[in-house]
């Protein structure tokens, strides 16, 4: 596309945007279980509206818009609140979990130079299961990442004892995750706590997908086991508001114990030409929208609110997991949160996830081991039943090989 020279009609624009949507997932019929959070028009409403109050708006600079420098405290003391933060904890609004997870790994770099841990060579440890943000930001800092095998007892979590014996001197931080991505599952985080503390090395908890899911979990009566600050040796959270915090996309927090840790976030510069500078997270410019539009969310919701959706949400986890070991699937570990994980012992998972492709289901998958996977929002309540009664059907029809081309299964 060239940019036209003269410029075209707004309704014109906005009809031919309307249009170009046509080709994307329907996610708004609940038929898609990852990358969307469906929580329901009104939150849609409440979020667009949030934003939009606040969209030129810059939260670079707090001097100037002391409203967006609040509403980002506000936030980050009510994530301390539901994630056990002591007092003293502290934390920031970045722009999703790779900001946060980046930021975390740059801070618990520069604690251990400012500490004299390690001064190059620097690695991490986390589990194979722990997300592919770790890796991004070790490629760009130069960290060696130790990816360590997962328990073999089927339970799908992080091996504590695996990864104790992969620290060494040069290891900068330990990850758990509060669930994993590829399982759903919460890590052991108390048995990496007492990992880290034996091996004095950072642990950072990825909750940005559980992070404002699972204290609501908890209130409604789920056995969560301890994964966050509560733990003493959890030194830094991921928790992502743009997931099941409902929020805005391009909105997360990243979380510390104090600001003893917090201190090495912050990136300053006085030594260039313009005016000094001080940028918290890896963005510049920080969009006003994100946060007013969490800082909003948060307060409408409350915490009844957040309770009600995750425990229609975890509902929904149960229906459909009953359903599946109905038709004969092996449900992956012991999900506990809104993510679900399963596989069939005699059909193969590409032929399955594609036939269900083919009836209008946008879903992950996971690869170790070949399993469907779904990332539930309130909104699937209503098409749970559907999508067991499509599944029952791709199954008979995978099996007598009648199920149709198979989908490209990559970057799903
Ligand atoms: C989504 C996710 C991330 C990354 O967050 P983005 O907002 O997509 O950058 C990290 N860890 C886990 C467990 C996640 O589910």
């Amino acid at each position: 596309m060239h940019m036209p020279a003269e410029g075209r009609a707004w309704e014109d624009v906005r009809a031919e945007m309307i249009s170009r949507g046509t080709g994307d997932v329907a996610w708004r019929d609940g038929k898609t279980a990852v990358y969307i959070f469906n929580a329901g028009e009104d939150v849609h409403a409440l979020q667009h509206e949030a934003y939009g109050m606040f969209m030129a708006e810059n939260g670079l600079g707090p001097l100037a818009f002391p409203s967006l420098a609040q509403m980002e405290k506000d936030v980050i003391s009510m994530a301390l609140g539901l994630l056990g933060g002591p007092e003293g904890s502290t934390g920031a609004i970045t722009s999703g979990g790779t900001d946060s997870i980046t930021m975390a790994m740059k801070t618990a770099r520069d604690f251990a130079r400012a500490k004299s841990r390690s001064q190059g060579n620097h690695n991490i440890v986390i589990p194979r299961s722990g997300h592919l943000a770790f890796h991004k930001a070790a490629m760009l800092m130069d960290i060696e990442i130790r990816s360590v095998p997962l328990k073999t007892d089927g339970s799908y979590e992080a091996d504590p004892a695996a990864m104790a014996a992969a620290i060494d001197a040069n290891t900068i931080m330990m990850v758990g995750s509060a669930p994993n991505f590829p399982h759903g599952i919460i890590d052991p985080i108390a048995e990496l706590g007492k990992v880290a503390e034996e091996k004095d090395v950072w642990l950072h908890v990825d909750a940005c997908v559980g992070g404002y899911f699972a204290p609501f979990a908890r209130m409604n009566g789920v056995a969560v086991p301890d994964f966050d600050f509560a733990i003493p040796a959890v030194k830094s959270m991921s928790a992502d508001l743009h997931k099941y915090g409902y929020c805005a996309k391009g909105a997360s927090t990243v979380l510390f114990r104090s600001a003893e840790l917090y201190k090495h976030m912050p990136f300053t510069l006085s030594d260039w030409s313009g005016a000094p500078m001080k940028t918290p997270t890896l963005a510049g410019t920080r969009p006003g929208g994100a946060i007013s539009a969490a800082w909003a969310v948060m307060n409408v919701l409350g915490v009844s609110g957040y309770r009600e959706k995750q425990g229609l949400v975890c509902q929904t986890r149960q229906r459909i997991e009953d359903g599946v070991k109905a038709l004969g699937f092996e449900v992956l570990g012991r999900p506990l949160l809104g993510l679900i994980a399963f596989r069939h012992p005699d059909a193969d998972t590409l032929a399955l996830y594609s036939a269900m492709r083919h009836r209008g289901w946008f879903t992950s998958f996971t690869v170790e081991p070949p399993s469907l996977h779904l990332m539930l929002s309130p909104k699937h309540a209503e098409v749970a039943d559907d999508y067991l009664r499509d599944l029952a059907e791709c199954l008979d029809a995978v099996r007598v090989g009648d199920a149709g081309p198979k989908v490209e299964a990559r970057y799903s």
